[in-house]
C-alpha cells in the first residue's frame, strides 16, 4: 500500500516535471528558430568599399541582396551600398 503511494507522488511529480519543462523547450526552440532566420548585415559603399551602415534580415523573407541608396559620409554624396556579412 505504501509502496503504491510512494509510486503515485514519484508520477504526480514526474507529470509535473513535464508540465513546466516541455513550454521552456518549446520557447527556447522557437527562439533559436528566430535566431537562425534573422541576421546582421552591414552596408557596404559600391565605391570607397567602406561599411556605412549595419541593419539586419529575415532570410526567410528576403532571399535577394540588399542594395540602397544611402550617403556616404566619406565621398560626401549618395551612393549605392550593397549587402556585406559582418565578421
Ligand atoms: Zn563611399
Amino acid at each position: 500500500m505504501l509502496r503504491i503511494f510512494v509510486f503515485g507522488i514519484c508520477f504526480a511529480n514526474l507529470v509535473n516535471w513535464q508540465k513546466w519543462v516541455f513550454p521552456f523547450i518549446l520557447v527556447r526552440f522557437i527562439m533559436a528558430s528566430k535566431k537562425q532566420a534573422v541576421e546582421l548585415i552591414a552596408l557596404q559603399c559600391g565605391e570607397c568599399k567602406r561599411r556605412n551602415y549595419t541593419t539586419s534580415k529575415n532570410r526567410r523573407n528576403i532571399q535577394e541582396k540588399l542594395e540602397f541608396k544611402k550617403y556616404c559620409p566619406h565621398e560626401r554624396k549618395h551612393t549605392l551600398h550593397k549587402e556585406t556579412k559582418i565578421k
